[in-house]
């Protein structure tokens, strides 16, 4: 596995650093059962708290916040060099290559729909069923391949080698593949599955929403064509992603948005209509008013996390992981949900059934009854959670006690996941509280309210 880190279980603990500084640390949150308790946050692969730096960061350049490209003040002069620099922060993290473009975009989903738009004619466009909704569905119906989900990171480069091998046309052709997975959290062999793109003529692109914030991530290194990010999962809650990488096809594309900033000149021609001249660089798919404090503060998240350094983040991330993954094992009736098996390498983020119990309603008794802020569902990647739960997957049990509810099935799962500002006892108390929870069950009345189960007020 290429981008694989994690010690196994029996290794030594490493010494492990304090988590981060994040917003939102001291945030109490009331329960039904009366009284408060601090928020544990642990939805952090939906949306992870602003590191303190960032927000500081952001808070100190708001007062000389300006129009970017546009203006002649000196405001807008500084906010447009922050702007540049940002860039060029973004390609410095992600080990882009000289010739690479860094583009600003609203988010992970953003950026590939943007890729998508940028496919040449006639490509063929290669995914596994596994991935995440983002991924799995900007690309033209016609051209795509979805392929089935692997049970080893062998079977998966396997499969793809094989679909390209039998690809009918040798136009081309691109992979869309996930770093790390947002149910599962199991890292995927990106620079294998690159290598066998590039074998078969076919180019990669890297959906890193769930790897860059837990993983170094290096274009050069992973030898990826293009990869993707989003800033309020790496900690820059303020509206910007990023696709970053080769320029020809977004070059030679037409912009992803039309207006002005992707236009270099526009002219009206003789017969009524527009002539226009698009920007070559990154800024023909940046059309109207850039996100300047989103860039920013991907750029200051950058900054943060490569100067605490992801070999400490990592240690301390893996950390947490055996302590969770232990825990669980020990509580009757869990299961958590993976790919590639218990050896598998993966980051803070995963998923789990526990038998008798919908997962709504458990979500929901974790929220209410101890302030612990998980996720239930099937996180946008429908086929793989069928895949990982079997057949029934869309069916919905009811919010009843343990008791009334067993024997149904629970047709959805509950996510955890952490990172950088996550603490040690935020996850004691989310395994103490599981382990309550499918001891004694809820102690208060749940309903279902537009298909999730809420606590009766
Ligand atoms: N890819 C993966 C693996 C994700 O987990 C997510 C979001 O959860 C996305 C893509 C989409 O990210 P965004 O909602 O920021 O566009």
């Amino acid at each position: 596995m290429s981008v694989a880190t994690a010690a196994p279980a029996s290794a030594p603990a490493p010494a492990v650093c304090p988590p981060l500084p994040v917003l939102g640390r001291d945030v109490t949150v009331p329960l039904v059962t009366g009284g408060e308790a601090g928020y544990a946050a642990l939805d952090y692969a939906a949306s992870a708290p602003a590191l303190q730096r960032v927000w500081d960061d952001v808070a100190a350049y708001a007062p000389y916040y300006g129009s970017v490209h546009r203006g002649a003040g000196h405001l807008s002069q500084l906010s447009t060099d922050l702007f540049e620099k940002a860039r060029a922060t973004v390609a410095g993290f992600l080990g882009c290559r000289p010739a690479d473009q860094v583009v600003f975009t609203r988010s992970t989903t953003d950026s590939l729909n943007l890729l998508a738009r940028a496919l040449p004619a006639g490509c063929r466009v290669f995914v596994f069923e596994t991935e995440h909704h983002a991924a799995l569905l900007p690309w033209p119906d016609a051209g795509v391949t979805v392929l089935d989900a692997p049970r080893t990171p062998r079977q998966a480069v396997q499969t793809l080698e094989r679909a390209l091998a039998d690809r009918d046309h040798h136009g081309p052709a691109l992979v869309c593949v996930t770093g790390a997975s947002n149910v599962t959290g199991e890292l995927w062999p990106v620079r294998e599955l690159a290598a066998a793109a590039h074998a078969h003529g076919a180019r990669i692109v890297l959906d890193a929403a769930q790897l860059a914030p837990h993983h170094p991530v290096s274009v050069t290194d992973l030898d990826v064509d293009w990869v993707a990010f989003s800033g309020h999962k790496l900690y820059a809650p303020f509206g910007s992603g990023v696709l970053a990488g080769r320029a020809d096809w977004l070059r030679a594309a037409e912009p992803y948005l039309a207006g002005g900033g992707a236009s270099r000149g526009v002219a009206r021609r003789a017969d009524g209509g527009v002539e226009v001249e698009w920007h070559e660089s990154a800024a023909r798919h940046e059309a109207g008013s850039p996100n300047v404090i989103g860039a920013y503060a991907v750029a200051s998240a950058c900054r943060a996390l490569t100067e605490a350094g992801f070999d400490t983040l990592v240690a301390r991330e893996q950390h947490l992981l055996r302590r969770l993954r232990a825990g669980l094992a020990e509580v009757p009736g869990v299961r958590v949900l993976s790919l590639f098996g218990d050896d598998a390498p993966r980051v803070g983020v995963l998923s789990f059934v526990v038998e008798g119990w919908n997962s709504s309603h458990f979500a929901a008794a974790l929220s209410a009854e101890y302030g612990i802020g998980v996720r239930d569902g099937l996180f946008c990647a429908h086929p793989l959670l069928r895949t990982l739960l079997g057949a029934g997957a869309g069916a919905r049990g009811g919010c009843g006690s343990p008791e009334t509810a067993a024997g149904e099935r629970s047709p959805h799962a509950v996510r955890v996941s952490f990172g950088a500002g996550t603490p040690d006892e935020h996850i004691d108390r989310f395994l103490s509280a599981v382990r309550e929870l499918v001891r004694d069950g809820a102690r208060w009345t749940y309903r279902t309210e537009g298909g999730r189960c809420v606590p009766v007020v």
